[in-house]
């Protein structure tokens, strides 16, 4: 939720695909907002939103609101002539001294929170829904599947993980060698928690099939398919998309969000990711400063025999591996040739193009550069449907979900099967079973 742009989005109704691109490795494009903190006052230490409230402010025109944002309160709904929303009361001393009216000052109401998706999406599952169906895959394998929590988000969300193991349970250390596939860094992209989702549904589903059986009785596999569910929930919070990439950290200048995806240490701080509050790639005040990417470092560390793992992103329609923070390729020519076998491989499989992520341009703080980097884990990050904002760019549709899980069902066997060693692929292994139909 970045103040002004979500003010625009409501005021102007701007229809749901009319998002600025995300130019594949998502938000780089999203022009940069005006550091409004320059001209802020101070902004306190620890502002604790929870320590403030739900403000009501008259505010009948563009630039009284712009004020209102300025001062520090998180505009979240217009009215005539009013506008209401979060405040810390250091926020709140800051709109009155810069003359604002304040109508009223008290606790969040009901109405602000989550609701559901809108008609028409209501194939998209939100965090409960999520969470349900995971924990129905996990009672239709009970030998080999288990849920749990790798961590709690800001807002105390559990970031749940569905795993398919045949000799270990939850956290417990596998003998086999692992793959993570995880969904959702970013809020507004919920076909990201989709595809892990339902790909999930059909390891468990397709569980006799007898390539699907080879899979799953020989790899340690989990699906997190929402990292950021805080963002996503807010994201559907109303009857239009808040269009909302970040967590929900309430920064202390009164803006909300990280962008996960810019927080993760390697590289962090570098270029393609922002130090202001306010914009959408904000990397947050430090690497993993936010409890979404801790849980995830946590789990990956925790992880000695992950091997691979892929995160889902839209949109852009792309299979990027490591680097992202250079233009440099990486230094493992055996890897590397891996790398671009396998991108291709499954830019074959997918019709999605594949590069190194780098070549759209460079971002640092991304989960795949991190565990490449610091773990040697092959890493993708896929950008899924659409191929562009005039497909329907963050919010595709319904139809959309089947079709995206559809084209990513073999790039996940072909990962699951490389998993024992991806390095097999520069050979040109792993291939043939899982060429694709069409
Ligand atoms: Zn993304």
């Amino acid at each position: 939720m970045r103040s002004l742009p979500l003010l625009a989005a409501l005021l102007l109704s701007i229809p749901r695909a009319s998002a600025a691109p995300d130019h594949g490795f998502d938000g780089h494009a999203a022009g940069r907002s005006a550091p409004a903190s320059l001209e802020t006052p101070p902004a306190p230490k620890t502002p604790a939103i929870e320590k403030g409230g739900w403000v009501v402010l008259e505010a009948g025109d563009s630039k009284t609101r712009t004020t209102a944002a300025t001062a520090g309160v998180s505009l979240e709904e217009f009215r005539p002539g009013q506008v209401a929303g979060f405040a810390t009361p250091a926020a709140v001393a800051r709109a009155r001294a810069a003359g604002l009216k304040v109508l009223s000052v008290g606790p969040v109401p009901p109405s602000m929170r989550p609701r559901d998706f809108p008609g028409k999406d209501a194939p998209y599952h939100n965090f409960a829904e999520t969470a349900a169906e995971l924990r129905s895959l996990a009672g239709k394998a009970p030998d080999i599947a288990s849920l749990f929590s790798i961590g709690k988000t800001i807002q105390g969300r559990d970031i749940w993980a569905l795993r398919l193991c045949p000799d270990a349970q939850a956290a417990s250390v596998s003998r086999k060698p692992g793959i993570a596939f995880m969904g959702m860094h970013h809020a507004r992209e919920h076909l990201s928690n989709e595809v892990p989702l339902l790909l999930a549904k059909r390891l468990v589903e397709n569980r006799k099939d007898p390539e699907v059986a080879r899979l799953l009785a020989s790899r340690d596999i989990t699906i997190i398919p929402m990292v950021n569910p805080d963002g996503g929930e807010y994201d559907v919070s109303s009857d239009t998309y808040h269009m909302h990439r970040k967590n929900m950290r309430r920064n202390d200048d009164g803006t909300v969000g990280v962008d996960l995806n810019r927080n993760y240490a390697w590289g962090w701080g570098g270029e393609g990711a922002s130090p202001y509050p306010i914009d959408d790639t904000y990397r947050g005040s430090s690497a993993f400063s936010e409890p979404e990417t801790k849980a995830i470092k946590a789990f990956i560390e925790g992880k000695k025999n992950l091997t691979t793992l892929l995160s889902y992103h839209t949109f852009s329609e792309l299979v990027l591996y490591p680097w992202g923070g250079s233009h440099e390729p990486i230094a493992d020519k055996n890897a590397l040739k891996a790398y671009q076998v396998m991108a291709s491989e499954m830019g074959r499989m997918t019709g999605y193009t594949p590069m190194q992520s780098s070549g759209l341009y460079v971002a640092t703080g991304d989960l795949t550069d991190w565990a490449w980097g610091e773990h040697g884990v092959f890493s993708w990050t896929f950008e899924l449907t659409p191929k562009s904002m005039w497909d329907g760019g963050f919010y595709p549709g319904a139809p959309a979900i089947a079709t995206t899980v559809q084209a990513n069902w073999r790039p996940m066997l072909y990962l699951i099967d490389l998993a024992d060693d991806p390095r097999r692929a520069a050979q040109g292994l792993g291939l043939s079973a899982f060429a694709p139909s069409r």
